[in-house]
């Protein structure tokens, strides 16, 4: 019995896999097509201050406008886009389009604001990153402290001298360097007294364990009090409710995201609501949310 078990466990184990194979390369085809404004589009999540919700900055997120699959998650086509190493043309479009829709916002009026971009490991291991990222803000006009980068943990783990010191002149230049998914990774905290970084963003599923895993609220908790204590900016990502919400409060965190405050949304949402919303804001109180 344990046999024909055993057997029929494999059959719909390799079925599936054969499915997920074809998905695979069926996506891969349809990417190398091309890789542009009419099949790609950018969405933007805000990052809000705590205190009196303040828009900090928005990070930009990608998605796949596919004509028969309909939107795809990059959850889904980053992971082979880097894989093929499309992601250095998709990477370039991304990162010119958030250039040119925060020019677009920052000429508008909103120059206190930051554009956060996504960067990925392959794109740092194949590109010079200063120049890479300079190019981009003289083509779209963007001030380089109107950009941020979010770069994953694990990418530090591996980095050479060479992608330091970028980041050190990027730094200088006014970007801001921001470590990603902080916690799934394995770096220790005292790393962190090392790393050419102005933004560490907590991992929501951190976040979500931190709720009712006691252990996971102390160490989130001594992240938090270290990363502070290093002068480094905190965010917690993935704030889905109130509970959340106060607990990362409590433990002293400043910066949040989340679907609790909104959803990554089209930039003409933006434009219209939460831009409007941060409009409002610094014109109340006169102050800007992450000042240069
Ligand atoms: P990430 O950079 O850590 O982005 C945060 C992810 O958490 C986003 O998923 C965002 O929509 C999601 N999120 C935000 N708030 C909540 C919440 O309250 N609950 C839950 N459950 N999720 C929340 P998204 O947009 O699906 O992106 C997933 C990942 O794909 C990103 O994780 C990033 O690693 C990658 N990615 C997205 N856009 C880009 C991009 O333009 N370039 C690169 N290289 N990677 C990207
Ligand atoms: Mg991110
Ligand atoms: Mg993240
Ligand atoms: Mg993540």
């Amino acid at each position: 019995r344990a046999k024909t078990e055993g057997r029929g466990v494999y059959r719909i184990y390799s079925a599936e896999m054969g499915a997920k194979l074809r998905r695979y390369h069926y996506l891969l085809d349809e990417m190398r097509q091309a890789i542009d404004s009419t099949n790609f589009f950018l969405t933007y999540q805000p990052v809000i201050d705590i205190d009196d919700f303040g828009i900090s900055y928005f990070e930009a997120l990608v998605r796949w406008q596919h004509p028969v699959e309909g939107t795809i998650a990059p959850d889904e086509f980053i992971p082979i886009a880097e894989d093929s190493n499309l992601i250095l043309d998709l990477g370039d479009w991304i990162l010119d389009e958030a250039c040119r829709q925060m020019a677009a916002w920052y000429n508008a009026g909103m120059k206190k604001v930051r554009i956060s971009v996504n960067v990925s490991p392959i794109q740092l291991k194949h590109k010079s990153l200063y120049d890479w990222i300079i190019k981009s803000l003289a083509k779209s006009g963007l001030p380089p402290h109107s950009l941020m980068l979010e770069i994953t943990e694990s990418c530090f783990i591996e980095a050479s001298d060479e992608l330091f010191n970028e980041l050190e002149k990027l730094r200088a230049d006014g970007v801001m360097i921001a470590i990603d998914d902080f916690g799934t990774g394995f770096s220790s905290l005292s790393v962190l007294a090392h790393l050419p970084v102005d933004v560490l963003k907590i991992d929501k599923l951190f976040v979500a364990e931190a709720i009712h895993n006691i252990k996971y609220k102390k160490i989130l908790h001594s992240i938090v009090d270290m990363a502070l204590k290093l002068e480094l900016k905190v965010v917690a990502e993935g704030i889905e409710n109130k509970e959340q919400l106060e607990l990362l409060k409590t433990l002293g965190v400043k910066h949040i995201q989340g679907y609790l405050i909104s959803r990554p949304q089209r930039s003409n949402y933006v434009g219209e609501k939460i831009f409007e919303q941060g409009i409002n804001h610094m014109a109340q109180t006169g102050t800007s949310r992450w000042p240069p």
